[in-house]
């Protein structure tokens, strides 16, 4: 078969078109008519019209035995009349020229056949929430919505992040103006989008995002009423936070949607690559004897970690990036602590919570006291390990990050790298006994030190001083590192 006479068409994508005619039901022998809707007709195969497969639009099943199909067509001259009228008349909807096939390949006579085959399928393999979705999207297109929302609601049971099946059911809550119904729906479709999650058809992930994007930016009053007034205080998902900003941006439409739909699906990056790009992060950076420190003292529930990897005294924050320049933080209170060679997840509630002892910051922070150098390398390590794997950052950007850390150490997440550096933060405090004065002195130092560098409005000299202190080297200066 010619790759090109394939119209990747499914039934769900049919036109709606009258038509009727006799077939015999290959199941049981009987006759009856039946309106097939759309006759479909691979012109390809047509070399002897008896081997032609028609296939038909409509969802009918035999009224005898009520099977959905394999069928003959009792008159075969039928089929050769359509397909002359077609060819007259190009602009003829009873005639579709091509082949419609599930989402295997299979090729079934009509919508009802396309049922019970996978039905049979689903026999087999019940807790497939991917078959049960491509049942509800058959029945759907048949107009059995209820039925369909059934398969979905099935599916996500299975699979809570079904893209596809939660779209439908987003969809069918928002016609149904089931404000409590779509906000939920709405929620648990961004966390999967966020968390990278696609479908068969990778162009359709792109168009969830932007139906979601739509809807959200189109809802009613009651949408956002019912969002704002569930979203629980403190403690925000970066689903709400998401769907939040997308609900107040100002500005022009098609710029917020497309602004909006990279921040869905930026964060595309399979687990499977994960583990070994987080290694390669971690050899890109040298790991500093943290142990020999005077000041180390890690918290009993950081030791307990430090216990799972090879070399505890050395150490930083694990993350993953992808070569596409992505990167991500699945869960920020639960951190990744790795010596490059092993991980142990250490759980970090608040960094307020780190604060150890009221030891003043000194006066001269900002200039990086000998003292107080290992922290500031602990810190600007891992900006050097995410530029080394995702590019160098901006010195606007870790200003931003630095600022928001400082003056809210649990304020809300600005992004991935921010959830990054809260990590990193915590797991400083978690280290050496530092109070909120020496914190909010080592943080205010950053910030100075990255505005000193940030030269234009995109500039990465900060990073390049990271890198190479040598070269920037002067008396006014004069970091230690
Ligand atoms: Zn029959």
């Amino acid at each position: 078969m010619n790759d090109e006479s394939i119209i990747r068409l499914s039934f769900d994508e049919l036109r709606q078109h009258s038509q009727a005619m006799r077939l015999r039901c290959l199941c049981c022998g009987r006759i009856g008519d039946y309106d097939v809707g759309v006759v479909f007709m691979d012109p390809k195969t047509t070399g002897s019209l008896q081997e032609i497969t028609p296939q038909f639009s409509k969802y009918f099943r035999c009224s005898h035995c009520s099977r959905g199909g394999p069928w003959d067509v009792e008159n075969q001259q039928v089929l050769q009349d359509l397909l002359t009228r077609k060819q007259k008349e190009p602009n003829f909807e009873g005639v579709a020229l091509g082949k419609c096939q599930l989402f295997d390949g299979t090729q079934t006579m009509n919508p009802a056949m396309s049922e019970d085959y996978l039905r049979a399928m689903i026999a087999k393999n019940p807790t497939d929430a991917f078959l049960h979705t491509r049942l509800g999207n058959l029945l759907r297109s048949c107009g059995f919505q209820d039925q369909s929302a059934e398969c979905y609601t099935t599916a996500l049971a299975l699979d809570p992040g079904d893209i596809e099946a939660r779209y439908h059911l987003f969809s069918f809550a928002v016609s149904e103006m089931q404000m409590e119904q779509a906000c939920f729906h709405c929620r648990r479709l961004a966390r999967a989008l966020l968390e990278g999650r696609n479908t068969n058809r990778p162009e359709l992930r792109e168009g969830i995002a932007y139906y979601l994007i739509d809807q959200i930016r189109s809802a009613p009053e009651e949408f956002s009423r019912n969002f704002f007034a569930s979203l629980s205080s403190g403690c925000e998902s970066k689903e709400d936070i998401f769907i939040r900003d997308t609900l107040i941006r100002t500005g022009d439409e098609d710029r917020i949607a497309d602004e909006e739909v990279n921040r869905l699906l930026g964060m595309d990056l399979s687990i499977t690559e994960s583990t070994s790009t987080i290694i390669e992060n971690m050899k890109a950076t040298s790991l500093t004897n943290l142990s020999g420190n005077p000041a180390y003292d890690p918290v009993p529930t950081l030791k307990e970690s430090l216990m799972l990897i090879g070399s505890p005294e050395n150490y930083r924050v694990a993350f993953e990036a992808s070569d596409r320049g992505n990167m991500r933080v699945v869960d920020k209170h639960v951190i990744q602590v790795s010596d490059g060679a092993k991980m142990a997840p250490w759980a970090a509630e608040s960094l307020t919570a780190l604060f150890r002892g009221n030891r003043p910051a000194p006066p001269d922070i900002e200039q990086y006291p000998e003292e107080y150098a290992p922290h500031f390398w602990f810190i600007e390590k891992h900006v050097l390990a995410v530029s080394d794997s995702i590019g160098d950052r901006t010195d606007q950007e870790m200003e931003e990050i630095y600022a928001a850390l400082r003056r809210r150490p649990e304020g809300r997440s600005l992004g991935t790298l921010h959830d990054l550096m809260w990590q990193a933060m915590a797991v400083l405090l978690g280290t050496f006994p530092l109070s909120e004065s020496e914190y909010e002195g080592i943080l205010g130092a950053l910030v100075r030190s990255t505005r000193k560098w940030s030269q234009r409005p995109v500039s990465r000299n900060y990073v390049a001083f990271l890198r190479n202190p040598s070269d920037f080297m002067r008396d006014e200066d004069n970091r230690c590192l």
